[in-house]
């Protein structure tokens, strides 16, 4: 009895939820907090062995909406049985497999979190595109959807095709668009899902989507697997995506742990295991909401909602003033979350950030977990701009959306963020000045710039808290020794406002001395890929203000050089990839001896990829490589080629 009040309850907030996800585009919980709701309905069904009818275990999706004219979909569209763990997955294999008395091959296909088209071609010609809606009638978005370039309007199968795939809005189109729009986007599914779900195909045609499809949902001839599926939508000019076909579930499991979310330019929720044959999938059969030969094994949420309870405001290096929002602590991706970077005030602006208010929350790999937008426009207080910096109290001035600390010399967090970046393995490379001790040396001895670290000497140093003879014989060694650093190298340490590693590497092969990189205009610096006008002028601002300083290190001996790669090395002319542990030298060390030596180092293995170097536990790179047919060594014989 209190299962059934409690079940009730559930199926009201969910059914709430899924209004407002899937009807108004515009979700007011994360969908880790949906799904735990969702699950724990499952779970009082199952215990209860009661499903009320309006339960969302028996429906797919919303129920179209008035403005859109309705269209019946030829086949139903299902939704996808859901696993979290590796061992659920070996379940369901196993299960299978018993069922069917022999191993079964599956497909391996990314989970893409969009929203689903199902797009119907009669003649050669596409006639509807429709969302999926309830499965069986979905909204009529066909002029929205032609507006999206990838999707062909006419295709060389002549007969009547409904093909099936996922809107999505690509990462680099969705921070575009945010960098610029009123109202930023608060995650790539809604920016699809409003910009398809909307009136006005101009709005469409203005976010830039793309669809990659999966399905083939109806065509007169039989389709005998989902590989001649895929092959057939690329022979009819369909975007697609990666697949793999195996009957190892371990072999399976081994690729999706090789899957680096944060390398791909779209947002998956998870991986699609399918049956491959289709006359299995016919015996295996439906059960309401989705089909029994096919599982999606869904990775962690990236994205919760919590509480902001106060901005504060830190100095970078740049001097730029970055708010940091204090949260409810929360758990995401197996960490505990306490603060979240708001980027700048013109964020907290457009976002409609307020203290109170309850925040979607977004966490990624490597990458600070950032502040996506608001849940809950009710109440909160407004967040104050800091007039003063939070540390030296300088007066901030404001640049574009960003406020900036202009005390350069004289602001502690600015300068030993700036020495510590200067110092790091990447730039200088020197030893033993961590932020604390760059932190003292500021507090104890004035020590303030780049130049001031090249006049140090011993008796600067001599009697200083910590500074024993032997410590300070490395750190003057380790300071001499960073003046031979390359000019990529000290590109990188200037700290240039949006200038990285990898543009500094750039900019060192296109000007090949510090003093033409410094004589370079604005056209020149445009010349370069990828260049953008913002990040011309930083440079140009940068010289500009500090040619004395660059001049001044080159008095105290610094002479950054440009090593024109060996073109007779051992690598010459390879594209090289690295995967796996080396157990003597860190990855970017060993690109480095690979590109003095004339090789490309490469982030994923490609068409292109001549030479494959495997380390320990190398994993999906690997077997790529295997596939491809590149050529592979151990670390072994990467040390001889280098020896050689
Ligand atoms: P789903 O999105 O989890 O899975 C089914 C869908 O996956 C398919 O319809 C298809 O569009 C998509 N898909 C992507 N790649 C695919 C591939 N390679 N092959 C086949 N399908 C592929 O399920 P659903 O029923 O659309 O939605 C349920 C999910 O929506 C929940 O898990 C929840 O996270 C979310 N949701 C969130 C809220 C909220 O308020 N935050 C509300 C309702 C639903």
């Amino acid at each position: 009895m209190e299962n059934l009040e409690k079940m009730k309850q559930l199926i009201d907030k969910l059914n709430k939820y899924a209004y407002e996800y899937y009807v108004l585009d515009n979700p007011t919980v994360s969908d880790k907090e949906y799904d735990a709701l969702y699950d724990e309905l499952c779970e009082l069904e199952r215990q209860s062995g009661h499903v009320f009818p309006d339960s969302p275990t028996r429906r797919v999706g919303g129920d179209p909406i008035e403005k859109f004219a309705e269209h019946k979909h030829i086949n139903r569209l299902y939704s996808l049985d859901k696993c979290k763990t590796f061992d659920e997955l070996i379940e369901w294999d196993s299960k299978l497999v018993k069922a069917l008395g022999r191993p079964i091959e599956y497909t391996l296909e990314y989970k893409l979190d969009g929203l689903t088209l199902c797009l119907t071609y009669e003649n050669g010609h596409l006639s509807v595109a429709s969302t999926r809606g309830n499965g069986v009638v979905g909204e009529d978005v066909t002029e929205q959807v032609k507006t999206i370039k990838s999707v062909p309007l006419s295709i060389p199968h002549k007969g009547i095709m409904e093909v099936q795939g996922e809107g999505i809005m690509r990462v680099s189109a969705l921070n575009e668009y945010n960098k610029t729009a009123a109202v930023p986007l608060k995650n790539a599914r809604n920016g699809v899902a409003g910009a398809i779900r909307n009136l006005d195909p101009k709005v469409t045609a203005s976010r830039n989507l793309d669809v990659i499809f999966y399905n083939v949902n109806y065509i007169e001839d039989d389709i005998p697997s989902q590989q001649k599926m895929i092959d057939l939508l690329k022979e009819n000019h369909f975007k697609t995506e990666k697949l793999l076909i195996t009957s190892d579930i371990n072999r399976i499991i081994e690729e999706i742990k090789g899957i680096d979310r944060s390398k791909l330019d779209f947002v998956i929720d998870g991986m699609v295991i399918k049956v491959n044959e289709v006359s299995i999938r016919e015996s295996l059969g439906f059960t309401d909401k989705f089909p029994r030969w096919a599982i999606a094994y869904k990775f962690e949420a990236e994205e919760t909602t919590t509480t902001l309870n106060d901005v504060v405001w830190q100095v970078g290096r740049t001097g730029k003033i970055t708010p940091i929002a204090e949260l409810d602590a929360v758990e995401l991706c197996g960490a505990m979350v306490k603060r979240a970077t708001l980027n700048n005030y013109g964020d907290i602006k457009r976002k409609g950030v307020k203290i109170g208010s309850k925040v979607f929350i977004r966490r990624s790999n490597d990458v600070i977990p950032e502040v996506l937008g608001v849940a809950d426009q009710q109440g909160g207080k407004e967040v104050e701009l800091p007039t003063v910096c939070p540390s030296c109290k300088s007066q901030l001035i404001e640049n574009g959306a960003n406020l900036f600390c202009p005390n350069e010399y004289g602001c502690k967090p600015q300068i030993t963020g700036r020495l510590v970046h200067f110092c790091e393995k990447e730039c200088m490379d020197i030893e033993g000045l961590s932020e604390k001790t760059l932190g003292f040396l500021f507090d104890k001895i004035g020590l303030n710039s780049f130049e001031g670290l090249y006049a140090l000497t011993k008796d600067d140093l001599d009697g200083l808290e910590g500074f024993k003879d032997k410590k300070i014989a490395n750190l003057i060694g380790g300071i001499q020794k960073s003046k031979d650093a390359d000019l990529a190298h000290f590109i990188n340490a200037l700290g240039i406002l949006n200038v990285g590693k990898k543009l500094a590497q750039d900019l060192a092969k296109e000007f090949r001395s510090i003093d033409a990189l410094m004589a370079a205009d604005k056209d020149r610096l445009l010349l370069i890929p990828d260049m953008g006008p913002i990040t011309a002028d930083c440079i140009i601002e940068y010289f500009s203000k500090h040619s004395a300083k660059i001049h001044n290190l080159m008095s105290l001996g610094i002479n950054p050089k440009f090593e024109i790669a060996n073109s007779t090395g051992v690598f010459s002319g390879q594209k090289v990839v690295l995967t796996g542990t080396l157990a003597q030298f860190k990855r970017s060390q060993a690109a480095e001896i690979i590109q003095k030596n004339g090789g490309e180092v490469q982030s994923s293995v490609t068409s292109t990829t001549t030479l494959v170097i495997a380390g320990e536990a190398a994993g999906s790179k690997l077997d790529k490589a295997r596939k491809l047919g590149v050529k592979i060594i151990d670390e072994k014989e990467f040390i001889d080629l280098i020896n050689s």
